[in-house]
């Protein structure tokens, strides 16, 4: 098969990774790719977000199968632009994906289906959203309802900062994806992420992980998109998963296919658990960035017929051969990261490193620049490893890590602590 991967981070260099062991993978374009990703398949310069530049270039190429990494085009609908071309493509249509680019459309499909979920209000004006603040108190999250980065939520330990987040929502920081704004309650307890592969009809989890938000030790200091994150998550024991799935995923699905926009793709739901009870947090509509690269770590060749079956419908007749492994990722990023940082710097001893079905490099904001691979971005490096047990897959990860020389960046050395 010809297979197109569109984005460009270190979710797609482990999708074109793990995409590229199984035999059916022939030719594997990724668009617009980086530094790292060039080393293994070939890249187009194509925008993934022009639905139209997309389905031209997989007809030139005679593309098979296209893969959707990030959640731009899948909101702009390019995953329906390729199948109304008749092209086989993985990832949910524009109406679909609407689970990750309006917060308060997933509110709504929680409520019909009965999901556990935090409760919520829904504003389009800002005096509305405020008297609410004031009605409910502190801790409350405020979200800006549409797609924002990763960025559009506040969650304020006082209505003073509530206050000022609806100001800055409604005073367009976050531009239209702000133009509404959904206000929940504060949920506590520990959050987990998971990965379920849906064919509009069928299911099938490929996989827990837990991410670490914040940029400092201790998930102390600004958020970021992450700094690492591993596989699989401890909290979500059998019965978390299993209630999990009956209460929030299935209820879901068929909520999303009795409206008429059934759902194909990977749903990673974020949940929150506390006392051995899911609640959802969010669904995005992709995977996500650095948890695809732990899950394609663990899942290897498999995931091509996994992404196959879930595109083609045949979900029923799919099932995942488990290893019973860990993985986990450290991101390395640009000095400065998640503020203002540098770009152009070289990073040196890449080539050296032992790269295996347990050990991978798998590049994010990298350029290759006179024979030599540069930082071009804030997350830049995402060093996964596989073990038999977390704290060897932290290990090796640790060690690979050491030995990249890159005085201009930094990553967190405690990633999986809270698991181990
Ligand atoms: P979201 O983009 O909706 O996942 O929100 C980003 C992060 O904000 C989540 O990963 C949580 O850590 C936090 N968060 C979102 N909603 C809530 C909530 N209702 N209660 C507590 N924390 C939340």
């Amino acid at each position: 098969m010809n297979i197109l991967i569109l984005g460009s981070g270190g979710r797609e260099h482990a999708l074109a990774w793990a995409i590229k062991q199984n035999p059916k993978c022939d030719r594997l374009i990724v668009a617009p790719g980086n530094a790292g990703i060039a080393q293994m398949a070939e890249c187009a310069a194509i925008d993934p977000c022009d639905g139209a530049e997309v389905v031209t270039f997989a007809e030139q190429n005679a593309i098979d199968f296209v893969v959707i990494g990030p959640e731009a085009p899948l909101a702009l609908g390019v995953a329906d632009d390729l199948r109304n071309a008749g092209i086989l493509c993985f990832g949910p249509s524009a109406k679909a994906a609407q689970l990750e680019a309006s917060k308060n459309f997933t509110k709504e499909i929680c409520a019909a289906s009965g999901a556990p979920t935090a409760s919520y209000a829904h504003f389009t004006e800002a005096e509305a959203a405020k008297a609410y603040i004031r009605e409910q108190g502190a801790p409350i999250v405020v979200k800006a309802d549409g797609l924002a980065a990763g960025k559009g939520v506040i969650v304020a330990m006082t209505e003073a900062e509530a206050l000022a987040a609806i100001d800055d929502m409604f005073g367009g920081e976050f531009g239209a994806a702000g133009a509404e704004v959904v206000i929940e309650e504060f949920m506590t307890g520990e959050e987990a992420s998971w990965f379920i592969l849906c064919d509009g009809e069928n299911v099938l989890p490929i996989g827990t992980a837990q991410d670490h938000k914040r940029v400092g030790e201790g998930d102390t200091g600004p958020n970021t998109g992450g700094m690492g994150a591993y596989s699989p998550a401890p909290v979500m024991t059998d019965a978390v998963t299993q209630k999990a799935m009956d209460e929030i995923i299935k209820p879901t699905v068929a909520e999303m296919a009795k409206r008429g926009m059934p759902y194909q793709g990977v749903l990673y739901a974020g949940f929150m658990i506390e006392d051995g009870q899911p609640r959802l947090v969010e669904y995005n509509a992709r995977f996500g960035d650095p948890e695809c690269q732990v899950l394609m770590m663990r899942l290897g060749a498999q995931a091509l017929d996994l992404l196959l079956a879930c595109a083609r419908g045949e979900l029923d007749k799919a099932q995942v051969n488990w290893a019973d492994d860990h993985a986990l990722t450290v991101v390395l990023a640009a000095n400065g990261y998640p503020n203002a940082y540098a770009k152009g710097s070289e990073i040196r001893d890449l080539k050296s490193l032992n790269e295996d079905s347990m050990n991978m490099t798998f590049h994010a904001g990298t350029k290759e620049i006179d024979g030599k691979i540069t930082a071009n971005g804030g997350r830049v490096l995402n060093v996964t490893a596989r073990g038999a047990s977390l704290k060897e897959a932290q290990e090796r990860a640790y060690k690979m890590v050491d030995q990249i020389d890159w005085p201009e960046g930094f990553c967190r050395r405690d990633i999986g602590y809270r698991a181990l």
